[in-house]
């Protein structure tokens, strides 16, 4: 592998010696900026605000996000946060770059640049492009100029920005009025937007920061409290930068026992929302607790999926335990009742399928629960979630060919990951995926293959959407020149955020590029008008199905994935192989060898003729010589 720009520090090697108490209590303010979500509380500084406090300081989080969407309304703050295509254009960032660091370029160049904006402004607000600037100009900045008066930040000694995703302009614009009006603060930015090179650049070019945190925080915020106490050089405080020292000779200090971390306290976000109503900051959406059971990825760690930049260096997997992460959620729910968690894991941990999934299974809450899985788990593993609560799942489906998800080292193929589709809509889980496309050496026959398929699955939930992939920061494809990836540079919106005093290839997180051997347009839009139709028939009041009954020698399928119904029955030994083909999917030697020990006189051309019979009918799928049952069982107990 060539590497670009990694790794940027060493890893440090060794946990770092306890720290004893310190040698005064410091005033620690943690800051949550918009746009990040505000239907659930921020688990970066929940989690510090533990850390610091158990480290022997005070610290209080203020959740300026909970504010800003109770001044512009939750429909407002919400379109903004999810605006579509934010990778593209940056709307949010490009909101308060404004305040941040002043006029870079006329507003009707952004919108001539990313017309799109207009679109989701008008949209969210009935508005025109006008009140966008007025907004941007005005309104922002206004609103910050008010919490910079509101809260008494001198009494703090540090104030800590926890930047990720679209929090970064505002977490600087509101840092730079601080710096001005409290110059005896110390300001200090950490977060997903400081990782690696980034946070070293903007400190360099933006004279209020004071400190940066590269990577995870755990150790290096307490490292650097305790010197800052003691009036202690700070150099040489792993994954710490400070302005006017030497950088940090390693990566912060990775926690490689997560059990050891303190549970993260949401009063404040609480408070927050109480105090507001939760209507008035949140809309319909049900308020949510926010766990995180494992960092890094257990697959990544060995097979870096290409296009993926989440953990930045840190992919190693770490989970709690089973019996931690239940000891965890259950005194964060006794804290706060709400009746929807979410966790934040890139990955569930297999091993807490039979820990933490069936304690929770026992204990027979009425609490609904997101998790981010890998694709393979089987029907048994789904309906394990499904006992736990667990009805929302991200299952990193991706794509639908073979083919391209060997492209991407998913791991995965075309017949797991319709299997998966399947049992999650038997066992009401809503997967939420996405097909994406871009990859070098795909083909246009794969996404021929894939918009052929589309029909055929109309009775499993469709993707949520697609689109070409976007190279990440500390993705393989970003990071290893030999996948061919050329021209790679920072994504135009950047132009529009930050100034140029920036080296916006130090502080981009994506990137435009020139990409070898992709799918032609017209192909890979073949697929997408498919998945629209696809789509389209999910907002129907009744969704497609495909399910089948079963009777001692019968079993009979009904067809309602078109607009008209269909019956087929297969009877004797065929009901047999297509139910065989129902959990998973099964090769036709073995299906055969089972029919032979059932007493059947065939041969194996008899059985392959009729799976491929199901195949041409729409009733199973292939490849390599696996076969897989499309139609779900009509009776939901077994
Ligand atoms: S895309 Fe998901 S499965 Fe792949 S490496 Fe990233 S976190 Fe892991």
């Amino acid at each position: 592998m060539t590497e670009k720009t990694l790794p940027l520090l060493q890893v440090s090697p060794k946990a770092p010696e306890p720290l004893g108490p310190p040698a005064r209590s410091l005033r620690v303010a943690l800051v949550n900026m918009p746009w990040a979500r505000v239907d659930a509380p921020s688990i970066q500084c929940g989690l510090l605000a533990s850390i610091v406090r158990n480290a022997g300081h005070h610290c209080t989080v203020h959740y300026l996000n909970v504010e800003l969407a109770a001044v512009v309304g939750p429909k407002t703050y919400n379109g903004i946060a999810d605006a579509g295509g934010e990778r593209l254009h940056q709307f949010g960032e490009w909101l308060f770059s404004y305040a941040a660091f002043g006029e870079l370029r006329p507003d009707s160049e952004y919108h001539a640049e990313f017309p799109d904006v207009e679109e989701i402004w008008r949209d969210v607000t009935g508005e025109g492009i006008d009140t966008i600037s007025t907004l941007r100009r005005e309104t922002l900045p206004r609103w910050l100029a008010e919490w910079a008066d509101a809260v008494d930040w001198s009494g703090y000694d540090i104030i800590g920005f926890s930047s990720t995703f679209l929090q970064n302009t505002a977490s600087l614009a509101l840092g730079r009025i601080l710096k001005d009006k409290f110059p005896e603060v110390a300001l200090l930015y950490g977060g997903a937007n400081f990782d690696g090179e980034m946070g070293a650049e903007y400190l360099r070019k933006l004279p209020w920061i004071d400190h940066v945190v590269t990577g995870e925080g755990d150790h290096a915020l307490p490292a650097l409290l305790h010197r800052l106490a003691a009036g202690e050089p700070l150099t040489g405080v792993p994954g710490v930068w400070t302005r006017g020292a030497t950088g940090p000779a390693t990566e912060s200090t990775r926690t490689q026992d997560l059990d050891t971390l303190p549970v993260p306290d949401y009063t404040e976000y609480f408070a927050a929302i109480e105090r507001h109503g939760a209507q008035a900051v949140v809309g319909d959406e049900p308020v949510k607790l926010l766990v995180e059971f494992a960092r890094g990825c257990w697959w990544g760690q060995k097979h870096h999926c290409t296009f993926c930049g989440l953990n930045a260096l840190g992919m190693g997997f770490r989970p709690k335990t089973g019996e931690r992460a239940m000891h965890e959620l259950e005194q964060m729910l006794r804290a706060h009742p709400v009746t929807h968690v979410e966790a934040v894991d890139n990955i569930l941990d297999m091993k807490h399928l039979s820990t933490l999934c069936a304690s929770l299974a026992e204990k027979h809450w009425d609490v609904s629960t997101f998790y981010e899985v890998k694709a393979n788990l089987t029907r048994e593993q789904l309906a394990v979630l499904a006992a736990a609560g667990i009805n929302r799942i991200q299952p990193g489906i991706e794509s639908l060919s073979t083919h391209v998800l060997n492209l991407m080292r998913k791991g995965s193929t075309k017949l797991i990951n319709v299997r998966l589709l399947k049992w999650a809509r038997y066992h009401d889980i809503k997967p939420e995926w996405n097909i994406l496309s871009g990859f070098p050496g795909e083909t246009d026959a794969d996404y021929a293959e894939q918009a052929a398929l589309v029909p055929l699955l109309y009775h499993l939930r469709p993707p949520d959407c697609g689109g070409i992939l976007w190279l990440e920061r500390f993705s393989p494809y970003f990071t290893d020149e030999t996948f061919g990836i050329t021209n790679v540079r920072p994504r135009a919106c950047y132009r529009f955020v930050y100034p140029e005093t920036l080296d916006h290839s130090k502080i981009a997180y994506y990137f435009d590029y020139e990409a070898p051997g992709i799918a032609s347009q017209p192909a890979r839009k073949s697929l997408y008008a498919a998945v629209g139709e696809w789509r389209r028939k999910w907002r129907e009041e009744v969704p497609p199905s495909l399910t089948y009954r079963r009777l001692p020698t019968s079993l009979t399928i009904t067809d309602r994935r078109l607009d008209t119904e269909s019956t087929t029955t297969y009877t004797g030994w065929q009901a047999d192989v297509y139910e065989a083909c129902g959990d998973t999917a099964r090769a036709a030697k073995r299906l055969h060898q089972d029919i032979l020990d059932q007493g059947h006189n065939l041969t194996l051309d008899d059985v392959t003729a009729f799976l491929d019979d199901c195949c041409a009918n729409g009733m199973m799928l292939t490849e390599d010589d696996k076969y897989l049952a499309l139609a779900i069982p009509e009776n939901r107990h077994w």
